[in-house]
C-alpha cells in the first residue's frame, strides 16, 4: 500500500531537514506518495498576501496526514503563526511530545520516558485578551467540560495503545477551581472509564515540575490544558536533550500534521547544519499514526544507534556532521 501524504517543506531549515526525513522514511519499507505543498511567507506573494493557501488545507483534509517543518513567523504585524492556524482550522486538538533519553546523548538525566499530552485549542490560548481602560488588561481562560473530556480520552487511548500504565492529570485547581476545577473533574470522568486498565493520579502544575526533574521515573503520560502543556513539554524536552531532539503530533479527529517541536532556527537556513533528529523522530511518530509499529521503531533505534555511536551527528550533538550526512548514516543503519 503507498501511503499519499502532504509534505510541508517549511523554511528557513525547514527544507533540508524535511529533505532528511523524507529519505529516512523512504528507507523502510513503507511507500509513499508525497504531496509537496508550501505554506509560509516565501509562497505569501503568489497567493495574495496568504501564507496558508486554502489548497495547502485541502491537501492536508484530503490525505488526513502531513509531515511539516517549521515555518517561520515574523514578529509584529505580518501575519498569524501559519502553525497556530493550521491547528486551528483543521480542529488538531491534541498536541502529542513524547519525551525519551537517547543512549549517547549526553544531558543532567538518563533514563526519561515521558509522554506529554498537552490540550492544543483553548485555555488561555484562545485568544481573548482585552484592556481595561489604559492601565489593566483581561486574558479570558476558556476552559470546557468537551474540550478537556476530549484530550484526556486522548490521553488514556494513547496509553492503551501504546502500553502505557498511568495518566497523569496537571492542573492548578486548588487556585483556579471553576476552570482547572473542571479540567480536573473532566479528566476524572474519563480515567473512570478505564478503571482497573490504566491508573489515574493528579498533581497541581508546580509541584509536578518539580517532581519531573527530581523523580520523572515515577511519572508516564501527562495530560495538561494549553498553557501547563506548553511549558511543561519544554521542560522535559530540556531533559532528554533540548529542542534539536524534540519531536511533536498535531492530533484531530480527520488530520494529523507532525512536525518537530523547534523552529525555523533561520540562521542556519541552507547551511547544512541543522540536526534533523526532531523532525525525523517526528517522521516516526507518522508511522506508528499509520499503523507501521515495526518501522517506527526501526527508525528509533537507527537514530539512537547513529546518536550513540557519536561519529555522524550535528554540532549540536558535537559531531562534526552535517544535516544530509546525519541522515546518510540513519539510512544506510536503516539498509543494513
Ligand atoms: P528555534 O527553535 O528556531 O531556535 C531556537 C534555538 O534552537 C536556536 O538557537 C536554534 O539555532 C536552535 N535550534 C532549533 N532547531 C534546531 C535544530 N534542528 N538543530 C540545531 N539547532 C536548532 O526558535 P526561534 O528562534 O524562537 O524561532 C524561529 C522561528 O521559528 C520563529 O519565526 C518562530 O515563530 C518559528 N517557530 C515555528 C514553529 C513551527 O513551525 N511549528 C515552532 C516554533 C517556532
Amino acid at each position: 500500500m503507498t501511503y499519499r501524504v502532504t509534505l510541508i517543506p517549511g523554511d528557513g531549515t525547514g527544507p533540508e531537514l524535511t529533505e532528511a526525513t523524507r529519505r529516512v522514511l523512504e528507507a523502510t519499507s513503507v511507500e509513499f506518495d508525497w504531496d509537496v505543498q508550501h505554506a509560509g511567507t516565501d509562497v505569501m506573494e503568489q497567493n495574495g498576501g496568504n501564507p496558508l493557501p486554502e489548497h495547502v488545507l485541502d491537501s492536508i483534509r484530503a490525505n488526513g496526514t502531513a509531515l511539516k517543518g517549521p515555518i517561520t513567523t515574523p514578529i509584529g504585524g505580518g501575519f498569524r503563526s501559519v502553525n497556530v492556524t493550521l491547528r486551528q482550522v483543521l480542529g488538531l486538538y491534541a498536541n502529542l511530545r513524547p519525551g525519551r533519553s537517547i543512549k549517547g546523548l549526553q544531558t543532567r538525566y538518563e533514563d526519561v520516558d515521558l509522554v506529554i499530552v498537552r490540550e492544543n485549542t483553548e485555555d488561555l490560548y484562545a485568544g481573548i485578551e482585552h484592556m481595561v481602560g489604559r492601565d489593566a488588561a483581561e486574558s479570558i481562560k476558556i476552559i470546557t467540560r468537551e474540550a478537556s473530556e476530549r484530550i484526556a480520552r486522548f490521553a488514556f487511548e494513547y496509553a492503551v495503545a501504546n502500553g502505557r500504565h498511568k495518566v497523569t492529570a496537571v492542573h492548578k485547581a486548588n487556585i483556579m477551581k471553576l476552570s482547572d476545577g473542571l479540567f480536573l473533574e473532566s479528566c476524572r470522568t474519563v480515567a473512570a472509564d478505564y478503571d482497573g486498565r490504566i491508573e489515574f493520579e493528579d498533581r497541581i502544575v508546580d509541584n509536578m515540575c518539580m517532581q519531573l526533574v527530581q523523580k520523572p521515573e515515577l511519572y508516564d503520560v501527562l495530560v495538561l490544558p494549553n498553557l501547563y502543556g506548553d511549558i511543561v513539554s519544554d521542560l522535559v524536552a530540556g531533559m532528554v536533550g533540548g529542542l534539536g531532539v524534540a519531536p511533536g503530533a498535531n492530533i484531530g479527529l480527520d488530520a494529523a500534521v507532525f512536525e518537530p517541536v523547534h523552529g525555523s532556527a533561520p540562521k542556519y537556513a541552507g547551511l547544512d547544519k541543522a540536526n534533523p533528529t526532531a523532525m525525523i523522530l517526528s517522521g516516526a511518530l507518522m508511522l506508528r499514526h499509520l499503523g507501521y509499529p515495526t518501522e517506527a521503531q526501526r527508525v528509533e533505534d537507527a537514530v539512537r544507534d547513529v546518536i550513540a555511536a557519536g561519529v555522524a551527528t550535528t554540532y549540536d550533538l558535537g559531531g562534526p556532521a552535517g544535516t544530509a550526512a546525519f541522515a546518510d548514516a540513519i539510512v544506510a543503519r536503516l539498509e543494513n
